[in-house]
Parts: structure tokens; C-alpha cells; sequence
């Protein structure tokens, strides 16, 4: 908790408009982490009601995409026992990109890791490592091909999936936001920095930039008050997903909240944190996810191939762009003194 506070201290330090012209900033929590929403436009008033349009839209998101809230309709397909059942537009669109995005990165990103999360329960008090024949009857259940998208919002869960939207879901919600960003008056929101937990969306002009891009920190995994690298962006997403923040150590060993659907362990390939920057906040968000799970190697492959914009930190302090990452952004390496290094 104190960390990912840390993380957004540091970015809005990084980023925040300046005094005009007139800005307002929403914080709230939501989805299980803290979010920010700060519009930049012609008056207070219009910038404020702009970023209160965000944070209800982020607010009213929830249930659709939340498999533990009871009331939504992630969690009734969820208990539907295989039966077909019909949910509203929000949740079939995710779930519809949450199986594209399983495609593409051939199931490292897999929306039916529910019940493997329940089992491990990291960021629970019931955290721990399970017995091998409990992952074995988990992953029984996790494949995304047991989602069958029938069309007419009507979604069935084929051989006992269960879908876990938290892969992609702060994505999702964070081009919402800005649609209805877009969606404001002439004026109302010229900017906007729209961060929820580890995704962030830099949209329009940084007045404090007059009118230029947004600075976001790529945040170092041993210190994410710190950063080891910074990206300069306009209308465009940057979303990390690491190994530090949603962990629990047992027996000396980090066991963090990325799942490989392989193995059926958190993802250990020698990364420390994959951050996508990307026009799309919910095909970054997947992709952070599945870049992990690939690994370095695989991963800057399946980039070069796919022209996607991102950076790799490994344990062993080095740090990768891909060629994308030139055109998608201005990069600045600043971890030399904290012992990373520039690995191009
Ligand atoms: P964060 O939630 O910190 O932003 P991610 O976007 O990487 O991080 O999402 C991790 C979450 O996604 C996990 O908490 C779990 O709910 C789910 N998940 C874990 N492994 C996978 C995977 N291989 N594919 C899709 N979703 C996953
Ligand atoms: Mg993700």
C-alpha cells in the first residue's frame, strides 16, 4: 500500500499542469488501488466536473469488471454453473478484448486465471504457496478457449473457467476515461493525466509543457519512490506491471501476482517489471501482462513482430526498449546511479 502511494506521489510530482490554466485532481480508490485524475482546461469548475466525470465513469465500471463484487455481472457469469448467460455491454467488451489479447500473445495473457488467483490469494492474509496437486486441479480449469462469446451479450464458461479480469481491467477503465475526456466542451479538459494504480493515460496538452507532452516515471523495482527511466508522452497510455507491488515472500522467495498459465506459478523469468506505452490503455494492459509471463527474449520478439512500444527491467539491472519505443515516445535513461543499466 505504502509503495503504490510512493508511485503516485512520484508521478504526479513528475507531471503535475501548472497553475493556468485552471486544473483539478480527483483521488479516490478504486479497484483495489489509488487513483488519480487530473484535468487541465479553461476554469475549475469544467476541469472539475471533467475529472468527476472520470472518477464516476472509473466508480460505475467496477461491478462490471470486479469478480468479487456480488452485485456485478462478472461475478453471476462467473456462478453460473456453464450456463449461458447475458451481461451488459461493458463486461462482453472486456471480456471480447480480454480473448483477443489471449490470442495474440498465444494464451501468456489468459483471462481464466480466477481460479488460480483464488488458490495463491496473493495480497490476502491467506497468502501462500499451494500444494502441487492444487495447482494441477487450478489449471485444469484455466484455459481462455473455455470462453465462448456467443454475440448479443451472451457469454458461456465452458469445463468450470471462472474469468479474472485483473490483467486488463484498470486498461479498460482508463480509455473510458478518456472517452469521456473527449467528450468534454470545447475547453473544458485541454489535458489530462488520468493514473489508476499502474496505469496511466496522458492525454491532450501539459500546459505546464505549454502544450507539450507528459513525463511519466518508469518506476525502479527496488525503489518506486525512485525511477530508473522516464517517458515523454501525448495521448498515449504508459502501463507497468512488475513484481513489486502485489507480493508475499515465503521460505526466502518472492511470489508475486502474475501467474504463468504454463506453470501455474508466478511468472519467473528474470523480470523485474514490464512497462507498454501504447494508444490503447487496455491492449497495454494485457500486454504488460503477457510481456512478463514471455519473458525478456521471447518478449522483445513478440514486440519486434507486433511493433509494440516497451521496456523491460530484469533482475539483473538491465534495462531493454524495444525499437518501437523511439517513435512512441521521447526516452530518457536515468538509472545509471542506481546501478541499471542502458542495455541498447
Ligand atoms: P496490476 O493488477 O498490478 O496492474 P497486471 O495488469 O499485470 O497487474 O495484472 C495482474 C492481475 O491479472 C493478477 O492480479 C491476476 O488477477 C491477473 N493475472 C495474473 N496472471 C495473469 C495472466 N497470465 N494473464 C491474465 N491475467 C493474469
Ligand atoms: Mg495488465
Amino acid at each position: 500500500m505504502k509503495r503504490i502511494f510512493a508511485t503516485f506521489l512520484l508521478l504526479l510530482t513528475l507531471t503535475a499542469c501548472a497553475a493556468k490554466p485552471a486544473s483539478y485532481t480527483a483521488d479516490f480508490f478504486a479497484m483495489d488501488t489509488f487513483m488519480s485524475v487530473t484535468v487541465c482546461g479553461e476554469s475549475e469548475d469544467t476541469a472539475r466536473e471533467a475529472a468527476f466525470a472520470c472518477e464516476q465513469t472509473v466508480n460505475a465500471l467496477e461491478p462490471a469488471l470486479s469478480r468479487t463484487r456480488e452485485d456485478g455481472d462478472l461475478y453471476r457469469l462467473n456462478h453460473a454453473d456453464g450456463t449461458v448467460c447475458t451481461v451488459s455491454d461493458e463486461t462482453y467488451a472486456a471480456i471480447e478484448a480480454a480473448v483477443q489479447y489471449a490470442e495474440l500473445t498465444g494464451g501468456a495473457f489468459d483471462p481464466t486465471m480466477a481460479t488460480l488467483t483464488d488458490l495463491w490469494s496473493i495480497n490476502t492474509e491467506n497468502a501462500h504457496v499451494p500444494a502441487q496437486a492444487e495447482i494441477e486441479a487450478a489449471l485444469a480449469k484455466v484455459g481462455y478457449e473455455n470462453i465462448v462469446l456467443l454475440g448479443d451479450n451472451q457469454v458461456q464458461l465452458k469445463n468450470g473457467a471462472q474469468i479474472d479480469l485483473g490483467g486488463i481491467g484498470k486498461g479498460f477503465a482508463t480509455d473510458a476515461a478518456a472517452d469521456v475526456l473527449a467528450a468534454q466542451d470545447e475547453g473544458a479538459a485541454t489535458g489530462a493525466l488520468v493514473q489508476l494504480g499502474g496505469n496511466i493515460g496522458a492525454f491532450g496538452a501539459n500546459p505546464a509543457r505549454e502544450g507539450g507532452g507528459w513525463t511519466i516515471g518508469v518506476g525502479d523495482p527496488d525503489d518506486t519512490a525512485d525511477y530508473v527511466a522516464t517517458v515523454e508522452v501525448q495521448d498515449k497510455s504508459v502501463v507497468t506491471s512488475g513484481d513489486y507491488e502485489r507480493y508475499f515472500e515465503q521460505d526466502g522467495k518472492r511470489y508475486h501476482h502474475i501467474f504463468d498459465p504454463a506453470t501455474g506459478y508466478p511468472a519467473d523469468t528474470g523480470l523485474r517489471s514490464v512497462t507498454v506505452v501504447d494508444e490503447s490503455s487496455t491492449r497495454a494492459d494485457a500486454l504488460t501482462t503477457a510481456l512478463f509471463v514471455m519473458g525478456l527474449e521471447d518478449g522483445m520478439a513478440f514486440c519486434a513482430q507486433n511493433g509494440i512500444a516497451a521496456i523491460f527491467v530484469t533482475s539483473e539491472k538491465q534495462v531493454y526498449t524495444t525499437d518501437a519505443v523511439a517513435s512512441a515516445c521521447i526516452y530518457t535513461f536515468l538509472g545509471a546511479d542506481k546501478g541499471y543499466n542502458d542495455a541498447q
